[in-house]
């Protein structure tokens, strides 16, 4: 049973509600946390408000001098940290230790920025006076996770909380916290002030919204579904307090008929395959030019059936491991069934597979798919490609931009006034041209419309963290 870290310790649980923890590839029960009630919750809160004042008070370069050491020990124990993940969470090895190195990077990355947080001095209209404009932390932030890439969003929320000036709480996703245990206790190995960074396990409804909902939350910065989302500002209205949402996507990909063909195909298969297909930024929907459709098709679809999948930490080999739960595998198949029975065409896959207790679904090709398809414009979160062709630029991107969802979109073209009409024209927060769908950890990562609000990464997303105050000095004399 996992320990909620709370004020520098860990917390024995009592005998809170628990809840089991399984491993999507077996269905064996891994773990289990606590369903911590609010008054458990609102603790952590306190301790992080105790910490804040005297935290924000240290220089920043010692505040990340904090971060560096966490990321030293995630080096030091990135193998047995994928395997936390892989196990917990179902993704492939080779992806996992990807999420490990990536998050020790991110949290250096994000340390470097002490050095370069700045204000600005702004020109008075009055002789003698000086207008100052400083970026101060926010407080206390409430970071709630969701379960597919676990430990990097940890340090996606703390780091730029942390070297700002900010406390913070956690709430991990109740599908994989075992990952959220190892990183507090690599953490509690270094030195970190206590109520600085604090650990709370716990159920959306009890845990996640009691600190949606708390008055001294400076700041909710949530990554999950769009629904969640909508639920956490909703908690968060009652107190004003501030929001930075990253939610689902629909991404876009589209094709030209001057494209390379293989790098498209071979992007889009990734962006299908990589973590089963439960990625926010991935391609969800494929818009194709007729004269490339049929070529394009025969090779993503040949890609798809060459595409291997099972229990991750089984066969090292793999390309693909189980969804991560249930639930998921029936959405899945429900959208495959009903996209099958509103006209689209089966290429390759379209089956739901249980195999040794895990829940996989085979990579699947839809072909003939129209905008109007639910499989179109509901987020998938699986292996399916759904593909639909155009015949002009100006029906691809009408209906790229046709969406509830505007995170990421891609384009693939040789030619330089497609990619202008791209920049000018796609209504998202990114769009990648020829290639795969992963953002930098200095760009910004953000989406529009019910994408979210407010982003992460680089220095955007570091100031995200903070807040304005402006001084006017007027000369006395
Ligand atoms: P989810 O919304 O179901 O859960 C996310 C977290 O919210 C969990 O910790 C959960 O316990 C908590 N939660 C649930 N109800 C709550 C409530 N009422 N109040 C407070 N907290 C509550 O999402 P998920 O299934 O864990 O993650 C998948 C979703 O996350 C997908 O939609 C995906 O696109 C999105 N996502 C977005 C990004 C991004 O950067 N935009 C990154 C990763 C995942």
């Amino acid at each position: 049973m996992h320990r909620n870290y709370i004020d520098g310790r860990f917390i024995e649980p009592g005998n809170s509600e628990r809840i089991a923890v399984l491993n999507p590839a077996t269905g064996a029960v891994i773990s289990e946390i606590p369903n911590s009630p609010a008054a458990v919750v609102e603790q952590a809160i306190e301790a992080a408000k105790r910490a804040q004042s005297g935290w924000a008070r240290l220089p920043a370069i010692e505040r990340a001098g904090y971060l560096r050491r966490i990321a030293g020990k995630i080096r030091d124990n990135a193998e047995a940290i994928a395997r936390v993940i892989s196990e917990e969470q179902g993704k492939i090895l080779s992806l996992a230790r990807t999420e490990a190195t990536f998050t020790a990077d991110y949290l250096d990355y994000m340390a470097e920025w002490a050095r370069r947080l700045e204000g600005e001095v702004i020109t008075s209209d009055r002789a003698d006076e000086n207008i100052f404009l400083f970026r101060q932390p926010i407080g206390v932030i409430g970071g709630i996770l969701p379960w597919n890439f676990p430990f990097f969003l940890i340090a996606r929320k703390m780091a730029p909380a942390l070297v700002t000036g900010n406390t913070i709480v956690i709430k991990p996703s109740e599908e994989t916290p075992n990952n959220a245990a190892l990183f507090t206790e690599l953490l509690a190995q270094t030195d970190l002030p206590k109520g600085v960074f604090n650990l709370v396990y716990g159920n959306g409804a009890q845990a996640g919204s009691t600190l949606a909902g708390h008055r001294d939350i400076g700041m909710i910065s949530f990554t999950g579904s769009v629904e969640t989302g909508s639920r956490i500002m909703a908690a968060a209205a009652k107190n004003i307090t501030k929001v930075n949402l990253e939610l689902g996507g629909k991404a876009p990909a589209i094709v030209m008929d001057d494209a390379d063909v293989d790098l498209a195909v071979n992007a889009i298969k990734d962006s299908r395959v990589i973590n089963s297909g439960q990625v926010c930024n991935c391609a969800e929907r494929i818009y194709v030019h007729r004269k490339v459709a049929d070529a394009f098709s025969e090779k993503l679809v040949r890609a798809m059936r060459a595409t291997t999948f099972g229990n991750p930490l089984g066969n090292a080999d793999v390309n693909m491991g189980p969804l991560i739960n249930v639930a998921a595998a029936e959405k899945v198949h429900g959208l495959v069934e009903r996209a099958l029975a509103d006209g689209a065409r089966l290429a390759a896959g379209g089956e739901r597979v249980e195999r040794d207790g895990g829940q996989y679904f085979e990579p699947t090709v839809l072909l003939d798919c129209r905008q109007d398809m639910e499989i179109m414009r509901r987020e998938i979160f699986g292996p399916v490609a759904p593909v639909t062709v155009f015949d002009t630029l100006d029906q691809a991107i009408e209906m790229a931009n046709d969406s509830d969802y505007g995170l990421t979109s891609s384009i693939y073209t040789r030619n330089l006034g497609n990619t202008m009409r791209a920049c000018n024209e796609l209504r998202f927060g990114e769009t990648y041209v020829n290639r795969e769908n992963f953002e930098a950890m200095q760009g910004f990562h953000a989406g529009v419309r019910r994408s979210g609000i407010g982003g992460a990464d680089g220095k955007h997303g570091l100031y995200e963290y903070t807040q304005t105050h402006v001084v006017y000095i007027q000369n006395s004399r």
